[in-house]
């Protein structure tokens, strides 16, 4: 085999709790509109479905980083999200099975340009730059789980003031759901992150501001923007 013109770019690892083995990343996909609450303070139709975006692998920011405010925005918004990571794939699985592909969850913020996500959706353009930037994807540590999908409490506090505060259980697809709607439009591998989409109470964010985020049962995650 012939040598690459340049180094290729190193694979994205998130950590993993009790593990000293970290999770390789693949790629990043996305649920927009899947907490009825959330879906309205958008300007969502009650009847729309959720659906998919994606972030680069490399939009992840390692549990402990800070997160650099983006360029290009003045309306930077964060979206507190429950992450699946997957051990396993394959395509048009059954939600019966779906939850046998995952490997564990982690607490994720969805940082989004909502400027330019708004004016994106005014002219049909495509999301990449509201959703798909640099350090748009904090992350914690990923919790390895098998049974049922969370369930609880999932928040996020802005300098120790609450911004959002609802239940994983409010989600339109299930965690199994997720992943078999996204298996009959991509075909999943081990290594794919999933953000499931955030609840209602999302807001600005500005230089200075400590960010912290829970979902009961698998984690936190803190960060400051600068
Ligand atoms: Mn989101």
């Amino acid at each position: 085999m012939s040598a690459y013109l340049f180094d290729p770019p190193a694979v994205v690892a998130v950590p993993i709790d009790g593990q000293a083995a970290t999770f390789p990343v693949r790629r990043i996909l996305c649920v927009g509109r899947n907490y009825a609450a959330h879906r309205r303070e958008m300007g969502g139709d009650d009847r729309d479905p959720p659906f998919f975006f994606a972030k680069p692998a490399d939009a992840i920011v390692a549990p402990g980083s800070d997160v650099a405010y983006p360029p290009r925005t003045a309306n930077l918004h964060h979206e507190i999200e429950l992450v699946v990571a997957l051990k396993a794939g394959g395509k048009d699985i059954a939600v019966a099975g779906a939850l046998d592909l995952v490997f564990g969850y982690a607490v994720g913020v969805d940082m989004t340009r909502r400027d330019l996500q708004n004016a994106a959706k005014d002219k049909g353009q495509p999301w990449e730059a509201a959703k798909g930037f640099d350090a748009s994807a904090p992350i914690s540590a990923i919790r390895p789980w098998t049974g049922p999908a969370p369930q609880g409490r999932i928040a996020l506090s802005v300098n120790g003031q609450p911004r959002q505060d609802a239940s994983v259980a409010d989600m339109i697809w299930s965690v199994a759901e997720i992943v078999c709607e996204a298996s009959k439009l991509w075909t999943l591998a081990p290594g794919d992150l999933i953000y499931t989409g955030t609840p209602e109470g999302v807001g600005p964010l500005v230089r200075g501001d400590v960010v912290a985020g829970e979902v009961e049962g698998v984690g936190q995650l803190s960060f400051t923007v600068v």
